[in-house]
């Protein structure tokens, strides 16, 4: 038998929970199962002894030590938090969680019973709907049968199903001698009629302790609650076979796919991810660049249920909607200075498409009708949709498609360890610059726009570019009358230090392409911003045909620019931006110590964005053959440490989520070290 905790929570204080946690011990007890208790958190226990504790161990003849059945012990009678403060003592859930590891390490199942309701605070703002959740365990929820009952018991079952936890069902309790009214009849009916939740039975008015045993064993449905806690709907090895049968994963080659043993995850929280075998992963690439708060989120979770008890989803298609007007007006507050137009659509790719159409439209409405073509620069990467590989650097990736794309002008990336030009910053003086401008000087009048990610060319390998170009780039497209689009998809919210990259030299792009960390990394949605020069070159009679014509089903969708909105609010509410700053320099530091590694060829940061680049040579900067997958390797190596990175080739990536603290990131940097030295080792 698989280990199990059982929550036992009640509508209300004062209903009997002791009572049925202490009978249902014993009747599962005498059932033959080996059950343990535990009142984690007791409050008016006089002397420091909890009556309930008492009771539970009486009851359910168990031996353990008081420390592990109860350990917060409060002799106040006043809610735990207010205890807590009162009597200045402080909380810690992994307590609890040790204490309950312990009896669980000698009984089948642990009843655990709780103080009050779901929403009683236990310290702070921590509610015991919260240690529910942080210890995984199901729930039982015992209600007193008489007048009043629905509303209460509905309730609580609601309260629990929206705090996402596992009600197995609801047990009924009689706690004072009553004569049986005709509601109490219906009560149990109804509730399993409106909630769909299963009712385990009822305890009659127990008048004699020795009873209860007795009258539980009789009045609960025990193989009932023992069945519904056992079946695992997660069980690895059918949804492993049912992943490899069925699912066709991106950017990964399914022959090696099929021959592994895939990572499930099922729940995550702050910055740390679980999988289906109950193991907790540090996410240390943000769940591929997306995550900016970490995973339950309060705020943004309660954003995205309040906006789904109004609406999941209208189009913006000839109708207008609430969250996607506050989400624009926040924007357009925040992007530099004159992006004051925001064009929706759910994901990067498509909102590099959206600027891609609308500079070329841009330069059809002007008159240029020959300007038409892009510039991209090496390395680059916008994306998987035929217009956004099109201005793609990455042969690895967009080779194969080459007969399917339109034609641009490809410059040089200011790829420092990698110099197109051999030389060394600074007293290169920004030489592969001379590219680019040589293609516009020559053929500015053919081309529409230049579109780069500022910064950082993430997908690229994390090239950080050096101090300056950014501004120079803008220079020469203004010179030749060449609009510039900055692919911030990546490097948006955060990720580079500042709230946006273009920031670190001023920069006010014509275009600007935000997706990724706009949700906070909860649902797919994505904006392109522009200026009123390109919005207005739009307008006109209808027959002018001066439309956008393009639009996407999903375009604004309510649920996803409500997350936004709630991460917006905690950017500001916790001042993210300025938090982020001793965890850089506490990066920077940390960073260090890698190149002296044998294999590390050069090690690149920007905020909390870092490039680990292994290469065979130190010396000749050569690279591991790529077929070797070295990069993949190591991140492979991680996970038995418990973290989860994904590699850029022969480049580790670390890209945690902004939330991380210096502990985790701790973590997540002495992982990557030890990994890398291990397969660098091994290698041969
Ligand atoms: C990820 C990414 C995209 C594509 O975004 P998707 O949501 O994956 O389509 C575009 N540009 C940059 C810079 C990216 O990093």
């Amino acid at each position: 038998m698989r280990k199990k905790t059982i929550f036992i929570t009640g509508t209300d204080t004062g209903i009997g929970k002791t009572i049925v946690c202490a009978g249902l011990a014993a009747a599962l007890k005498k059932r033959g199962v080996n059950v343990g208790v535990m009142k984690p958190i007791a409050t008016g226990a006089i002397n420091n002894t909890s009556s309930d504790a008492k009771i539970l161990k009486q009851v359910a003849k168990v031996n353990d030590e008081d420390s592990l059945i109860n350990p917060y012990c409060l002799d106040l009678a006043l809610a735990p938090s207010v205890c807590f403060e009162l009597q200045k003592k402080e909380f810690s859930v992994a307590k609890i969680k040790e204490s309950l590891k312990e009896l669980l390490n000698s009984h089948d199942i642990v009843l655990v019973e709780g103080i009050g309701g779901l929403l009683v605070p236990i310290y702070k703002d921590y509610l015991v709907a919260d240690l529910i959740k942080d210890l995984n365990s199901p729930l039982i929820i015992v209600a007193k049968n008489g007048l009043g009952t629905i509303n209460h018991t509905l309730l609580t079952i609601k309260q629990a199903q929206n705090f996402g936890l596992d009600v197995l069902g609801v047990i009924f309790n009689n706690p004072e001698k009553s004569k049986s009214d005709i509601s109490q009849k219906t009560n149990l009916k109804t509730i399993k009629e409106i909630s769909g939740v299963e009712i385990f039975g009822e305890l009659p008015f127990i008048n004699k302790r020795k009873d209860l045993v007795k009258l539980a064993a009789s009045n609960i449905n025990l193989g009932l609650i023992l069945k519904k806690l056992n079946p695992r709907a997660n069980d690895f090895q059918k949804l492993s076979a049912a992943d490899k049968k069925y699912i066709w994963h991106p950017f990964t080659q399914m022959r090696d796919w099929q021959n592994e043993e895939p990572l499930i995850i099922e729940e995550a929280k702050g910055c740390y991810l679980k999988d289906v075998k109950g193991r907790w992963f540090l996410d240390g690439v943000s769940s591929l660049w997306v995550n900016i708060h970490g995973h339950q989120k309060k705020e943004v979770d309660q954003a995205i249920k309040n906006q789904l008890n109004k609406v999941a989803h209208s189009t913006l298609l000839g109708l207008a909607n609430v969250p996607s007007i506050q989400l624009a007006k926040e924007l357009v507050k925040i992007t530099p200075k004159g992006l004051n137009k925001v064009f929706y659509s759910d994901n990067g790719s498509t909102s590099v498409e959206v600027a891609l159409k609308m500079a070329f439209q841009y330069w059809q409405h002007k008159g240029a009708k020959q300007k038409t073509k892009f510039v991209y620069l090496e390395n680059s990467y916008h994306g998987d949709t035929i217009g956004s590989v099109s201005v793609g650097g990455i042969d690895l990736f967009h080779k194969v498609f080459h007969p399917l794309l339109f034609n641009s002008f490809k410059a040089d990336s200011p790829y420092c360890y990698r110099c197109p030009k051999n030389k060394i910053y600074p007293n290169c003086k920004l030489v592969c610059l001379e590219k680019l401008e040589n293609i516009l000087k020559n053929n500015h009048k053919k081309i529409a726009a230049l579109i780069i990610e500022p910064i950082v060319q993430c997908a690229g390998g994390m090239i950080v570019w050096p101090k300056g170009i950014l501004k120079k780039m803008r220079g020469l497209c203004t010179k030749y009358n060449v609009l510039l689009i900055a692919d911030e998809v990546a490097v948006g919210f955060g990720r580079t230090g500042k709230m946006f990259a273009c920031e670190h030299e001023k920069v006010i792009p014509d275009i600007m392409c935000l997706s990724k960390g706009l949700s906070a990394g909860y649902l797919p949605l994505a904006v392109t911003l522009t200026n009123n020069k390109i919005y207005s070159a739009f307008l006109g009679d209808y027959a002018a045909q001066k439309t956008f014509f393009h639009g996407h089903s999903y375009t604004g969708n309510p649920l996803a620019c409500s997350a936004a909105i709630a991460s917006l609010e905690l950017f500001k509410k916790e001042k993210i931006i300025d938090n982020l700053q001793p965890k850089i320099k506490f990066l920077e530091k940390e960073l260090r110590k890698f190149k002296e590694l044998p294999n590390v060829g050069n090690v690149r940061q920007k905020g909390l964005i870092c490039a680990i680049e292994l290469v065979s040579d130190k010396k000749t900067k050569e690279p591991y053959p790529w077929q070797d997958k070295i990069g993949v390797k190591a991140c492979i190596e991680a996970r038995k440490y418990g973290v989860i990175l994904r590699p850029l080739g022969n480049i580790i990536v670390l890209m945690p989520p902004l939330a991380i603290n210096k502990e985790q990131l701790k973590e997540l940097l002495e992982v990557a070290f030890g990994t890398i030295e291990e397969v660098t080792k091994s290698y041969k």
